[in-house]
Parts: C-alpha cells; structure tokens; sequence
C-alpha cells in the first residue's frame, strides 16, 4: 500500500474550480479528502464525485479566515476522516479596483481570505503533520504576485503568500514537512469568467486576448493545477521544498 493511501488530505475553496480538480486528483491518488468550501452543501458533490469511484471524503463547510470556524473543521477532519497531513491553501477571491477606487473593506476580504486563511489553516493542522514526521503544504499564489494591474490587495496576497511558503518551509523542513506554491496563469474557471464580466467582455473574448500571450497557445484547466499539486504531495517530492512553480503555459517574467 503506497503512503497515500493511509493519508488525509484537505483542499480549501474545493466545492469548483481548482480546488475541486485538486480534490479529485488527490482522491485518485490515493488520499482521504476533506473538500472544505464556505459551504458545505456545495462541497458535497465533489465528495460524492470521488466516493462513487471507490475514494474517500468528507464535505466540510467552513471560511478560512474564521479562527474558531478553522479549528473546529480541522479537528472534525481529524476526527471524522484521519489526521490531516496534506493542505492545500486554495480558497480565494477577488476585489479588483485600481488603487484610488479600492476600499479597505475590498482590501481586507482579500487579505484575510488568502493570507490569513492560509494563516490559520496552516496552524490549525501543523500539529498532525509535525506529529507525523511528514506533511506537505500547497499554496495557491499567482502569476499576478509579480504585479498586475487593477489588483494591488490580490497580488499582494498572492506575493506575500510565497514569502509565507518559503518561511514555512524553513521552519517545518525538519518534521518532514515541506511547504510549495503554485503560481496559476491564466486557468478557466468561474473566478476567471467573473474577472471578464467585470471587465465587461465575453469569457471567449478575455481568453482569446489573453491565449495570444501563451507560449503552449492555451487556457489552463484545472487539471493542469491539480497535476502540479498530485506532484508537491507525492511521497517522492520530499526533496523539493521552499518553492513556488509556475504553471502558466510558458515562462513568467
Ligand atoms: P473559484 O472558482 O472562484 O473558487 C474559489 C473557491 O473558494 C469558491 O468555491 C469560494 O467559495 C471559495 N472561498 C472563497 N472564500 C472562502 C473562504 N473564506 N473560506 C472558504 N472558501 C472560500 O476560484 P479558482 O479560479 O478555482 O481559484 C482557486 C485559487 O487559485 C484561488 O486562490 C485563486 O486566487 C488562485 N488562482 C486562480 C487563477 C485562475 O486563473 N483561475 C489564477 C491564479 C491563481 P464561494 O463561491 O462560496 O465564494
């Protein structure tokens, strides 16, 4: 039985999206998944996704940058599913306004659900991966943490959140624990068809001006985040930590 198999992992912001992809894979490769999102109902299609293919999962309703909401989900999951030893911080949003029109209050959502969320759930289960000599922490950032126009609170979230991987990595390297981002592209999903409703253009209007700037001359899926988080949880990337990978369809300036 590989070590998968005896491993519970939790996905947050998984009831669509990347999040979702990320909990199937993650169910394929062999780990029980808790598939936490702001609400449970949500969460329970993509359990019963994976359970009806022979997985292992638990629907969870909780928001990350709630402490009292994030201790109770973690010690549910440890108690209903197993003790949590892979987390992947995915749960997002957006707040996107050019610095003069942003208010604090679109500042702060952003800030709390990506840092602060990543934050408590990082402290929540790191118990269960030191005490289990091994863990693997997977961080949503963005191509957008170099810069982007129109997101001053979202790219630097998404910047400080791989300053917050790299310490974490420094810290818990020890316990068998390793700590990596991933920093998406441009991915098709409902975050993404929203940014272009905001922007007031068609979902096939932003991907074909955006897909000209793509080396690999195409939109990311999902999946395509799902296989570079199924590699950083895998038993053999024990040596690879620290890192933030960027899976954008060609290279990042
Ligand atoms: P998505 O489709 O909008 O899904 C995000 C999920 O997170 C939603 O189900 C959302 O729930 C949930 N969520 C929001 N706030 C939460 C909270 N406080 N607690 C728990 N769950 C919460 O987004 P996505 O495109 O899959 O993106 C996933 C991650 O990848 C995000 O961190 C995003 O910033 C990052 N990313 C995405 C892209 C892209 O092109 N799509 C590119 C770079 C990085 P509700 O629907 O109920 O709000």
């Amino acid at each position: 039985m590989s070590g998968e198999q005896n491993r519970t992992a939790i996905v947050t912001g998984a009831a669509r999206g990347i999040g979702a992809a990320t909990a199937r894979r993650l169910a394929h490769d062999g780990f029980a998944v808790a598939v936490l999102d702001l609400d449970e109902q949500a969460c329970k299609s993509v359990v019963a996704e994976f359970e009806s293919v022979g997985g292992r999962g638990l629907a969870v309703g909780a928001d990350v940058s709630d402490e009292e909401a994030v201790t109770a989900a973690v010690e549910r999951v440890a108690s209903e599913l197993g003790a949590p030893t892979v987390l992947v911080n995915n749960a997002g949003i957006l707040r996107d306004n050019l610095l003069f029109k942003m208010t604090v209050t679109d500042w702060d959502a952003v800030m709390n659900v990506h840092l602060r969320g990543a934050f408590l759930m990082s402290r929540a289960t790191q118990k269960y991966m030191t005490e289990a000599k091994w863990g693997r922490i997977v961080n949503l950032s963005s191509t957008s943490a170099l810069g982007n126009r129109g997101q001053v609170n979202y790219s630097a979230a998404k910047a400080g959140l791989q300053g917050f991987t790299k310490t974490l990595a420094l810290e818990l390297g020890r316990f068998g624990v390793t700590v990596n981002a991933i920093a998406p592209g441009f991915i098709a999903t409902e975050m993404t068809q929203a940014t272009a409703a905001r922007m007031g253009v068609s979902f096939e209007e932003l991907t074909k001006t955006l897909v000209e700037r793509i080396p690999v001359n195409r939109p990311g899926t999902p999946d395509d985040i799902a296989h570079a988080v199924s590699f950083f949880t895998s038993e053999g990337a024990s040596y690879v930590s620290g890192q933030v990978i960027y899976v954008a369809g060609g290279p990042t300036t």
